[in-house]
């Protein structure tokens, strides 16, 4: 029944990774809400997922501008939802980053601010209509590990993940009194537009730890880091 099912919101699903997990969801009965910085993306997004979900919904919101995301929240609080799942999709990884100390300093700035601050604004902003026992994912990468070697890759963007991956840890901690929950997600390496036609993995393998997360893993997890549907080290 429609007033049964739990609510999901998706950052920067218009494609990829986070289109992937918006259908898997869906098929397991959760009402969707995709999400993208751009109207006719996220419209086409949402033309391809109706056919097979048909109560699914579309919130624009561009997770590296502030008064987007309180424009989105806003809209969110005057349709009456509320959430049960928060899902930090949306990230970028420039071209141009090859080196921590190269000049231009916007390169760093623009992945920091859209790949940890925006999560961390997005939860602020959603969290007055987050279901006690919600979850929130972070999907971040193993290239923001410090335990594996440093790769000589995106070094801004494994930096921004790292960052993503302390933010994890201390939003468990602080929301732990609400019974809300918070993860990080590493989904290996998939073949998306930000991940490239040579990488390993599809896109359904890509998204399979997130869903696991949002549907499926105990509710006492959290604080946590996982790939494959196993905890991994920071
Ligand atoms: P993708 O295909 O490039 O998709 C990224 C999504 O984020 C797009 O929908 C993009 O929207 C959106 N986005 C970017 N900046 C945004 C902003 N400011 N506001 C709102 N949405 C924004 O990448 P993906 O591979 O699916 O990546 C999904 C997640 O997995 C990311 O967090 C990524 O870091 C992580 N990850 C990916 C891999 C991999 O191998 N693919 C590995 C490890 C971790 P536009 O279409 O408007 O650009």
């Amino acid at each position: 029944m429609m007033e049964n099912k739990k609510t999901v919101l998706i950052t920067g699903s218009n494609k990829g990774i986070g289109f992937e997990t918006a259908r898997q969801l869906g098929r397991k009965g959760f009402r969707v809400l995709i999400s993208g910085r751009d109207e006719g993306r996220l419209t086409d997004a949402l033309q391809k997922l109706l056919p097979e979900n048909p109560d699914a919904g579309a919130l624009l919101m561009d997770v590296s501008d502030e008064r987007s995301i309180a424009e989105a929240a806003q809209n969110f609080a005057a349709s009456g939802q509320r959430l049960d799942v928060l899902i930090n999709n949306a990230a970028i990884l420039r071209k141009d980053d090859r080196r921590i100390l190269q000049a231009d300093e916007e390169v760093y700035l623009e992945t920091v601010d859209t790949n940890c601050h925006g999560p961390l604004r997005v939860v602020k902003a959603f969290l007055p209509y987050l279901n006690s026992t919600a979850r929130i994912i972070n999907i971040s990468s193993g290239g923001g590990s410090m335990s594996d070697p440093v790769g000589g890759w995106s070094p801004a963007y494994c930096a921004s993940k790292t960052l993503l991956n302390a933010l994890t840890r201390h939003l468990a901690y602080e929301l732990a009194e609400r019974g809300i929950v918070v993860n990080a997600v590493c989904p290996g390496w998939v073949r998306t537009d930000m991940g490239g036609s040579g990488a390993s993995r599809t896109v359904e393998k890509g998204a399979e730890t997130p869903v696991w997360l949002a549907a499926e893993a105990s509710q006492r997890l959290t604080g946590k880091f996982f790939r494959d549907e196993r905890e991994i080290p920071w």
